[in-house]
C-alpha cells in the first residue's frame, strides 16, 4: 500500500526533514508515527497525500508514484485517502451534514449517493443526532468524530491522522482511538502520528519511531518508548 525507498525530503529553508527514509506499510495495518517535535513525522504524512514532494527517493502509494505525479492528478490520489488533523479543519459556517456534503459535491456525487454516504458515515462515528450543528456548537470530541465522518464519506483505502488527539481529553482521545481502530478492523489501512504515550502503549500496535528525519524504530505491538532489553 505504501513504499517509501531512501526518501530525502529538504524543505526551502535549507530544513532536512526526512534523511534516507525506507519504509513499507501493508495493506490492512495500524501503525502510529512516534517522535519528539520536529522529528519529521507530519512530514512523512505529507507526502503520502503530495503536499510535499520529495527531494530524493520514491513514494509509492496504492500502487501509484505519487513522488512524480502531475498536479492535476493529485486530487484524484486524494479522494482514495482520508486525512485527518489535530484542529479538525471544518467550514465553520457550514452544519455537519453541510460540511460532508462539500466533500462530496465536490467530486460530482448524485444526492441519492451524497445521502446515503454521509448517513452511513454519520452512523459509523455516531453522530447522525448532530447533523444540524455547526463546528462550534460540538464538542472537541465531537468535532474530531465530524472530521473523521469526513474523511470517510469516499470510502478511503488509507486513513491518514496527524496528531488527531492533540486538542482531546485523555478519555475522548482513547474514544478516538477506538473509532479509527474499527475503521482499520472494517479494512481501511491507517496511520496515526501522536504524542500520546499512553494510548500508544495501551493500543499495542506497529510503532514507526523518527528522529530528526531518520527511521529509528519500527517495532510491532510496540510501546510508545522503546523498552530497553
Ligand atoms: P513533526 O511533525 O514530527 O513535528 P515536521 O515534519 O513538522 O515534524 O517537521 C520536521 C522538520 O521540518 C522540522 O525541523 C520543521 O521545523 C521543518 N519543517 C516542517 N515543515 C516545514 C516547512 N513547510 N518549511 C520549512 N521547514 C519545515
Ligand atoms: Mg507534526
Amino acid at each position: 500500500m505504501i513504499h517509501l525507498t531512501d526518501v530525502f525530503v529538504e524543505y526551502d529553508n535549507g530544513v532536512r526533514a526526512l534523511n534516507g527514509l525506507n519504509l513499507s506499510v501493508d495493506k490492512g495495518e495500524f501503525a502510529f508515527v512516534v517522535g519528539s517535535t520536529g522529528s519529521g513525522k507530519s512530514t512523512f504524512l505529507r507526502l503520502l497525500y503530495r503536499e510535499v514532494a520529495p527531494s530524493e527517493g520514491s513514494v509509492v502509494v496504492n500502487g501509484e508514484d505519487v513522488a512524480n505525479m502531475k498536479p492535476a492528478d493529485v486530487p484524484y490520489l486524494r479522494r482514495k485517502l482520508g486525512i485527518v488533523f489535530q484542529d479538525f479543519k471544518l467550514l465553520p459556517q457550514k452544519n455537519l451534514w453541510e460540511n460532508l456534503a462539500f466533500a462530496l459535491r465536490v467530486i460530482g456525487a448524485s444526492p441519492r449517493d451524497i445521502r446515503r454516504r454521509i448517513g452511513d458515515a454519520l452512523a459509523l462515528v455516531g453522530l447522525t443526532h448532530r447533523c444540524d450543528s455547526f463546528p462550534h456548537q460540538m464538542s472537541g470530541g465531537e468535532q474530531q468524530r465530524a472530521a473523521i465522518a469526513r474523511a470517510l464519506v469516499n470510502n478511503p483505502t488509507l486513513l491518514i491522522a496527524d496528531e488527531p488527539t492533540g486538542n482531546l481529553d485523555p478519555d475522548t482521545s482513547w474514544e478516538i482511538m477506538q473509532l479509527l481502530d474499527q475503521i482499520n478492523i472494517r479494512g481501511a489501512t491507517v496511520l496515526v502520528a501522536t504524542h500520546d504515550s499512553q494510548i500508544v502503549d495501551r493500543m499495542k500496535k506497529r510503532v514507526i519511531q523518527l528522529d530528526s528525519g531518520y527511521l529509528i524504530r519500527d517495532e510491532n505491538k510496540g510501546t510508545y518508548q522503546q523498552i530497553e532489553s
